[in-house]
């Protein structure tokens, strides 16, 4: 299959200041092309260093990748080094320097000469116009590569990957295999792997590619199928799945739990409460992120303190006394307390101790209660969440969210 590589560059890259998102995205991307990256090499805003990663690269692979030091400034040595690699001068390239000015005169800001930087090209380089920031990226033929220089900005970097790179990629790379998706939630990682085994196995399924990825408290696992039957190869396969994992599939393809939560919501003009403690807002940040939440989210409280249970939500301070704040009945007098107030359809509590200290024997960090009042009643459940505070509290938020999935 076409080799592919990756050169992502930028001192900051080194110095664990950015991860290199960029490249992942990629990835990703190409796996739904049926193209495994081959390898990834990071350099430094170093000319030697980039020079080297030049010419080792573009001698092994088919097509190169490589993003950053596009910019203005003196450190952004791409374009630079590119053309020493091929032997040819920078050239001024005059539609790309008008797209410049023109862009900082929309943007009503003005254009440095550094800026005019940007418009300058390794002499045979086909110019990639970036509609979202200032610079173009460009394309060469180097070595035995196809090398793609794309900026680092992650939005501009995926703009021009989906407009330039990726479709010419996608014709090289012959037969788009069929792909499919899933997303996993509440079923433990060991677990998941062992229920997939049978499948990935399976003589029947020998030349898929599975992939799996614990993205926690996410599971994901995706397939791809080459070959002429290959979609409903691919399908067949999703059956399994689907048998194998049933209520734990909470998507099928890209979509993210809360969105898929809001969503159900919306179709059944069905409405949601929330209140927190030990998740801070946690829940209502991850529902308020999907477009379109006001239409079912009208409250979400953050109780913390005791007092707070009881002034905002009515919570008895009898029941706070008798059994503590985590505990079933508050978790449930929390729930009903905010169903009653914001007259939603639905309203979801948790009180839990996040850690690292307030753990006693009988209730240790990581205990979390969970209520869920609706129409017909309230449900309540308890759990034990393992992990740090970041861990229980997201663990938390988003078992909260999958029982509303369901
Ligand atoms: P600019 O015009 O902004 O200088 P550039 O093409 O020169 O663009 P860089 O300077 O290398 O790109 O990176 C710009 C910013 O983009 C970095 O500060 C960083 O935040 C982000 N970035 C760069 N490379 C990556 C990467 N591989 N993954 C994720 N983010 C990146
Ligand atoms: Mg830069």
């Amino acid at each position: 299959s076409l080799h592919v590589e990756i050169l992502s560059t930028g001192d900051e890259l080194l110095t664990g200041q950015i991860v290199d998102t960029n490249s992942a995205w990629l990835m990703d991307r190409l796996w739904d092309l049926g193209v495994m990256v081959r390898r990834k090499t990071l350099v430094g805003d170093d000319r030697q260093d980039l020079a080297a990663a030049l010419a080792e690269t573009t001698a092994r692979a088919e097509v190169v990748v490589m993003s950053g030091g596009l910019g203005p400034t003196e450190d952004d040595l791409t374009a630079e080094c590119v053309a020493a690699a091929m032997g040819v001068p920078l050239e001024l390239d005059e539609a790309s320097l008008a797209a410049i000015r023109a862009r900082f005169e929309k943007l009503g800001r003005t254009m440095t000469p550094n800026n005019a930087k940007q418009a300058r090209f390794p002499r045979g380089a086909t110019i990639l116009p970036n509609q979202l920031g200032t610079a173009p990226g460009f394309r060469v033929a180097l070595g035995r590569a196809e090398l793609f220089c794309l900026p680092g900005v992650p939005v501009e970097y995926r703009g021009l990957c989906d407009e330039a790179v990726l479709p010419r990629l996608a014709a090289r790379a012959g037969a788009v295999p069929a792909a499919r998706l899933v997303k996993l939630i509440g079923v433990p990682e060991s677990h998941a792997d062992q229920a997939m085994r049978p499948v990935m196995d399976a003589p029947e399924h020998r030349g898929v590619r599975f992939g799996y990825r614990a993205h926690w408290p996410e599971i994901h696992v995706k397939w791809s199928v080459p070959g002429p039957d290959a979609e409903a190869h691919a399908e067949r396969i999703l059956g399994e799945v689907r048998r194998i994992f049933g209520d734990a599939i909470f998507a099928e393809g890209k979509d993210d739990l809360a969105p898929v939560v809001v969503a159900r919501l919306a179709a059944r003009g069905e409405t949601l409460a929330l209140a927190e403690s030990c998740t801070g807002g946690l829940v209502a940040e991850l529902v308020t992120s999907v477009p379109g939440a006001s239409d079912v989210f009208p409250l979400g409280v953050v109780t913390y303190a005791n007092a707070a249970k009881t002034a905002l939500l009515g919570v008895g301070a009898d029941l706070l006394a008798a059994h503590g704040a985590v505990s079933e009945p508050v978790a449930r007098a929390m729930a009903e307390g905010a169903r009653d107030r914001a007259g939603t359809t639905w309203a979801a509590a948790l009180t839990g101790i996040a850690g690292p200290g307030g753990g006693t024997p009988e209730k240790p960090v990581g205990t979390v209660h969970l209520a869920i009042a609706g129409p017909t009643g309230t449900q309540t459940w308890a759990r034990r969440f393992p992990g740090d505070r970041d861990r229980v509290r997201k663990t938390s938020a988003y078992d909260v969210l999958n029982q509303l999935r369901l």
